[in-house]
This record gives C-alpha cells, sequence and structure tokens, in this order.
C-alpha cells in the first residue's frame, strides 16, 4: 500500500552501505525507537542538535584555546608510552610558529604511525587545549593528508549518541540514509504557505540538516528542522480529522427534542446559568439535533457546573425518547450525581437510575432489565456501565465525567455501545491549549472558563508542618464560626496499609481534640461506611473530614470552607487544584492550607509558590505543562499516546495551529485525498506512520 517511491527508507538500515547489524542496534537505544527494527528512516529523521565548525585554520600559536581547528602540522617525533604503561601516545608536532601535542589514550600504535609519518605534513583538526601550559589535541578528530583535507566537510553535524554509537558512524549513516532519499519528492505543502515561510521542500531539508553548510542549518527553529516539524503536525492534524471523519459518519441520527423538559428544569434550578453554560449547552444541543455524531469535550475548571450541563444534555435526549448515561470515574462521585440529580429528575418526570459495582443481585437484576426495556431513560454509574452484560434499550448520548485520560482508541470503542451514540467527555483538569489541539484535535471543545457568580476567592498559604499546632488552633477557631474543614492525607508510601495508618493516625489525633467532629473516609472503606461519612459531613454532623485522596474529583459540599493539605509537596500541581476546588464552592471565605514537609526541593516549591498565586485552572495547566512536559499532564506515558520524531512542542507549538487549519481545510477541499496534493499527502502519511489514518483511507 505505501507509495513505492518511498519504500527505500523503510528498508532496514543495517543493508545500507557501511552500516552493518552493530550500528544499526544502537539507535534503538535513542530515546523514540519505532519498533525493533532500524529503518532508514529512523536513520533519516535523527537529527543532529549542533555543528562542528572546523573552518577555522589558524596557525599553532594563534590558535584560540578551546575551539575547534584545522591545523597544518609538520611532525617532529612520535612519543610511544613505555610497554605496558597506560601512559598516552603523544606525538610532537610544529609549524613556524610553534608546537603542539597530539595525544592518543589507548590507541592503534600502528595506525598512529602510519597516520603520522614523521617529517611530513598533515593536517589535523579537533579542539586545542592547554595541558600544564603546553598546547595539545587530544583525540584529533580527523587526521588527514592533502586529499583527505580536500574532502573534509568544513561543518560537521553533531548527532545525539548513546552508548557504542560514535559521532563518525552517526554521520557516516545519516549520509547513507541520505542517499536514498528521492531526489524529488511530490510537494504535501501547501505552495503559498512554503513560499511565505521561505521553507525548503522536503529533500533538501533533510539535505540541508545532515549536510549542514551553516550553523543556522540545524537550528531547532531553522527553516529545515522546522518544516519538517511542520510536516510532522500537519499529519497527526490530518491523521485525527481522518478518525473523527470516520467517527462521525456511521452515525446519522438527529436526537429531536424541543427542550422544554430542559427548559423546565433550568426555571427550577435556584440560580441562573452562567452565560459559559448556556452556550455550552447551545452547543451540546446543536450537535445533538445534527445527524453527525458528537465528539464533545466539555472543559471547565473544578467548580465550573459541568454536572448540571450534562444533566440538561441528558434531559434533551430523554425528551426526545432515548436513553441517555452518564459514567463517573468512582462510585462515591456517582453517588453524588445521582442524589443530586434524582430530585431534578423526579420532579421533571424522568425516571433516573444509578447503577454501580455495589448492586448485587436482584435489585441490580431488575435494574438492567429496566434498562433494557426502556422504563429506565436516565442511568448513572460507574465504568460498570459500558460493560457487555449491559443491555441499553436506546441509548443516544454517553456522558464521560473527569475523564481526562482519554485517547483516540477508547473514543474509537465508546462508540460500539448502541452505534450512533453522541460523545461528551468532561474534564476537571484544564488542558492546555497546545494539548487539546494535538491529543483531542478529532473533538470539539466546549469552554467553561467562567465561574458561577458569587464564589469567594480562596486564600491559599503554605506551611511548613513544623507549625502543625497553630494550624489546629486556627481550625478550633474557625470551627466556632460552623466553618467545615477537609484534612487530606496523602498516599506518601509505596504500601497503602502505611499511607492508611498515618490518615487513622490523624484521625484519632484530631478526634482528641475534637472529639465526635471529626469523621474518616478512605478508598477501603466499605462503600456503605464511606456514604455514611460522606453524608454526614454534608449534613454538619462531621465537621472536619479526614480523607485519602477519594475526595479528589468532583465531591461537591458547598457548606465547606477550609481545605489543609498534609505533605502538600508530594502533590502534583493539577491534583492540588483539583483539591482546593472542593472549597469556596459557598458564600464563605475559603481557605486552603498546604502543609508541607520541608526542606522543598526546586519544583515542590515552584508548584506551591503557583498555587498560591492563582487560581485560575488554565493557568496551572499550562504551568504544569511548562513543569512536567506534556506526556506526564495526559498520563500519555501509560497510554502510549505518539511522542513526535521531529517537531518540539516547546519550539513549534506555534505551528500546531496552523496545521490544523491546514487540514481542516484539506478536509473540506479534498476530504478523499485524491487531487495532486492529496495523493502528496498520502505519502505523508505514510512517511510519518499515521497507520490508524491509513487504515480508515483503504477502507474507504
Ligand atoms: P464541576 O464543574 O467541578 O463538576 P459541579 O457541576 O459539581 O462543578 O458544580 C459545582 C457547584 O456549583 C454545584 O454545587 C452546583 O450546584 C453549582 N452551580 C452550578 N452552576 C451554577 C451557577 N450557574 N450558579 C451558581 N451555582 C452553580
Ligand atoms: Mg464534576
Amino acid at each position: 500500500m505505501r507509495p513505492s517511491l518511498i519504500d527505500p527508507l523503510f528498508a532496514e538500515a543495517s543493508h545500507l552501505p557501511g552500516i552493518g547489524p552493530k550500528t544499526a542496534r544502537h539507535y534503538l537505544r535513542l530515546p523514540k525507537p519505532r519498533g525493533g527494527i532500524v529503518r532508514v528512516i529512523d536513520l533519516l529523521f535523527h537529527l543532529p542538535i549542533d555543528v562542528i565548525d572546523r573552518r577555522a585554520r589558524p596557525t599553532i600559536a594563534a590558535a584560540v584555546v578551546n575551539s575547534v581547528v584545522t591545523l597544518a602540522v609538520r611532525v617532529v617525533e612520535h612519543q610511544p608510552p613505555p610497554p605496558r604503561s597506560r601512559a598516552p601516545y603523544k606525538v610532537l608536532v610544529e609549524d613556524d610558529t610553534g608546537d603542539c601535542l597530539l595525544v592518543f589514550f589507548l590507541s592503534n600504535h600502528e595506525w598512529i604511525e602510519k597516520a603520522l609519518p614523521k617529517g611530513a605534513t598533515r593536517y589535523v583538526s579537533g579542539k586545542i587545549e592547554l595541558w600544564d601550559g603546553y598546547r595539545q589535541m587530544v583525540h584529533p578528530d580527523q587526521v588527514m593528508d592533502e586529499a583527505g583535507l580536500a574532502r573534509m566537510d568544513a561543518i560537521e553535524p553533531v548527532y545525539p549518541l548513546t552508548e557504542g554509537l560514535f559521532a563518525r558512524a552517526a554521520i557516516k549513516a545519516a549520509r547513507a540514509a541520505l542517499a536514498r532519499v528521492p531526489q524529488t519528492m511530490p510537494e504535501w505543502l501547501d505552495e503559498a504557505l512554503l513560499a511565505r515561510r521561505n521553507w525548503p521542500d522536503f529533500t533538501t531539508a533533510l539535505t540541508h540538516l545532515h549536510k549542514p553548510a551553516t550553523a543556522a542549518d540545524v537550528l531547532p527553529d531553522g527553516k529545515a528542522r522546522t518544516r519538517l516539524a511542520y510536516d510532522e503536525l500537519l499529519a497527526q492534524q490530518l491523521a485525527l480529522l481522518l478518525v473523527r471523519r470516520a467517527e462521525v459518519r456511521p452515525a446519522g441520527r438527529a436526537v429531536i427534542s424541543e427542550g422544554l423538559i430542559a427548559a423546565r428544569v433550568i426555571k427550577a434550578l435556584p440560580y441562573a446559568l452562567t452565560h459559559a453554560q448556556s452556550l455550552a449547552l447551545a452547543e451540546i444541543a446543536a450537535d445533538l439535533k445534527s445527524d453527525h455524531r458528537m465528539m464533545r469535550l466539555l472543559q471547565g475548571d473544578v467548580g465550573s457546573g459541568k454536572t448540571i450541563v450534562a444533566f440538561l444534555a441528558m434531559a434533551l435526549v430523554a425528551e426526545a425518547g432515548h436513553q441517555a448515561a452518564l459514567m463517573a470515574p468512582t462510585e462515591i462521585l456517582a453517588r453524588q450525581h445521582f442524589d443530586r440529580l434524582k430530585p431534578m429528575a423526579d420532579a421533571a418526570g424522568l425516571r433516573l437510575a444509578c447503577l454501580t459495582g455495589r448492586d448485587k443481585g436482584a435489585g441490580r437484576a431488575r435494574l438492567l432489565a429496566d434498562l433494557a426495556n426502556g422504563s429506565i431513560d436516565l442511568v448513572i454509574g460507574t465504568h460498570a456501565l459500558f460493560q457487555d452484560e449491559i443491555e441499553f434499550h436506546d441509548l443516544a448520548l454517553a456522558v464521560v465525567d473527569e475523564q481526562h485520560r482519554f485517547g483516540v482508541e477508547q473514543r474509537l470503542a465508546l462508540g460500539t455501545k448502541g452505534g450512533k451514540v453522541d460523545v461528551l467527555a468532561m474534564t476537571a483538569t484544564p488542558i492546555p491549549r497546545t494539548l487539546v489541539l494535538t491529543h483531542f484535535g478529532d473533538m470539539d471543545v466546549s469552554l467553561l472558563r467562567e465561574k458561577p457568580a458569587g464564589r469567594t476567592p480562596i486564600r491559599t498559604s503554605a506551611i511548613p508542618d513544623e507549625r502543625l499546632g497553630e494550624v489546629v488552633e486556627g481550625l478550633a477557631r474557625a470551627l466556632k464560626t460552623g466553618a467545615r474543614v477537609y484534612w487530606i492525607c496523602p498516599l506518601v508510601h509505596e504500601n497503602e496499609e502505611l499511607d492508611l495508618a498515618a490518615a487513622t493516625e490523624r484521625y484519632a489525633g484530631l478526634g482528641k481534640i475534637f472529639g465526635p467532629d471529626v469523621g474518616l473516609i478512605h478508598g477501603q472503606m466499605p462503600a456503605r461506611d464511606k456514604d455514611a461519612a460522606m453524608a454526614a459531613f454534608q449534613a454538619g454532623t462531621i465537621k472536619i473530614l479526614v480523607a485519602t485522596i477519594v475526595v479528589e474529583v468532583g465531591v461537591d459540599v458547598p457548606e465547606a470552607s477550609i481545605m489543609v493539605i498534609e505533605h502538600a509537596e508530594r502533590f502534583g500541581l493539577a491534583q492540588l487544584h483539583q483539591l482546593r476546588g472542593r472549597v469556596g464552592r459557598g458564600q464563605a471565605h475559603s481557605s486552603c492550607v498546604l502543609l508541607y514537609h520541608g526542606p522543598l526541593g526546586e519544583m515542590a516549591r515552584k508548584r506551591l509558590k503557583i498555587m498560591r498565586e492563582t487560581e485560575d485552572g488554565f493557568r496551572i495547566a499550562e504551568e504544569d505543562l511548562a513543569l512536567r512536559g506534556e506526556g506526564e499532564i495526559l498520563g500519555t506515558r501509560q497510554a502510549g499516546l505518539p511522542t513526535y520524531r521531529v517537531a518540539d512542542l516547546e519550539v513549534h507549538h506555534h505551528l500546531l495551529e496552523v496545521a490544523g487549519d491546514d487540514a481542516k481545510l484539506i478536509q473540506a477541499r479534498d476530504p478523499r485525498l485524491e487531487s495532486q496534493r492529496g495523493q502528496a499527502l498520502r505519502v505523508l502519511l505514510h512517511l510519518y506512520e499515521r497507520r490508524e489514518a491509513i487504515r480508515l483511507m483503504q477502507a474507504g
């Protein structure tokens, strides 16, 4: 299926002249291997990071210490080390201005004698250094005669190396690979863009990188590298769109609702929807109404009010006579959603059920039967909802709450339940814009950037844990005024038991001071006890809730106004932000105490500082990206999402959007990639091995 033009690039690298299997294997140890075989293309995309400029041709006396120079020298004498000594082999050389030692450690003496015959003129290139006040060059990179000098590359690329892979071998490998690149490749980039950016074509770009003429040729933001990075981003964006088309196409069901029930629910709310909420709802309603399959990401900071938006969308679906499901990440959250939404559903005449792993026996069987016969309109649950045994009568909308690890493959898979299911994914971890484009480029996005009115800012402080006593005294004062407190004990140890012990100990310690006002909740508790603890906290019979991070996502108790996080230095930014978002939901002034155990490392200090500076989840997400890199934020390392071979988002992020627009235009004009440019773009998709896209194109 691969265009034969680029077949040579996918041949095994070890078949290249001068490259043995041994050299090729070294490339597998480099950071971005693809599969188990090193191919020509892998050598091509292994790009230089610097150059060595050998153009300086000073006399020995004028050579700048610690710079790379190429010297013309006469060989004066050889100073081999005494037998069996580990001392270096030295060769004294000179010109009319001075002399210099060439120093070789553990080298082949025979070779040295041959390459540097006494009395001959030779050219040596390498770094000149001072040792004991004497000029020397340790292991010249090159030792040449007249003919060799004529062949020398004045500017030499420098490649990232790995154990066993040497600079010369890497250069040789890249050269051999470059020779396999077709001289003329079809151009897949838009001519106007090329002209405007003044980018070279693909082959020229690779040539500039592997045979640089100046240091600028290999710069990450140089024209050659940028062109290739753009190619890669375009291939990715185009692939995402092709996947998306495949997701959307089989749908073709319009959910027609007048929105009467939703309107009634809105009217009964004790608050008005924010502008952002109304807008998101309108976007969702339009998706539902259209006969395309919805793939929408609802992004909103903690507390921005995503749940009600989801519920209203579900109400639209129910009014149209279909079913909707909401999937929460934990049982607690599922129950909480259910408890909140049940009264609204009842008032609106919608039949709402809750299904988690906890439901067993006859009750569960009845629930499943009701789902299958359609007597349940809306269901809330955990991932148990999407198990095979569960049958829906007519599922039209799946809402996935708090889901930011939601890969392309999962998105494709979710559609299988009911086949025409619209999908709304909600994430409370704001995702930086660049990451949305790279990983969710196939989804539409609704943003809830604005928070419901009436929220007061949260005062955040970072306090070393030696001052725990003061914090407890502060709590005592706050409790008198009716405050409610979360006290988070993190997972610190490898061992869950130990962590539990820490939480239990804290619970006991606080219990001595505050008595029955203190409650405990953790992941190992039986579900009923968890519910009971949550309910008691909600009702205010418990005023301090000591918790492991089970409360991390989504739990909503508006009366809670103080958040204490122990070992705050152990948490990531996103988690801290999530936890803090549990307070500041009601009218009372809220505060968040980050108790840390010093001394703080660099990263931890930065995280706590950012937490004190801002409450804006989107800004925190950007900072998180800067601190951690993209892989960790989305859990891509675990999920195996692609990393880039050529592009570096830190340098090339500004091209993402351009590539995204470009891809959309291509999709609009030539969806099947049949035009001349379309054919060229197919070559591009193959070059970057966008298999999912290639497969879909072949499927039709
Ligand atoms: P999240 O986006 O974190 O899931 P929730 O949906 O749990 O947030 O909403 C947080 C709280 O805000 C809830 O108590 C909810 O009732 C309330 N809320 C939602 N929308 C509004 C609004 N427009 N005005 C006031 N309060 C709102
Ligand atoms: Mg939520």
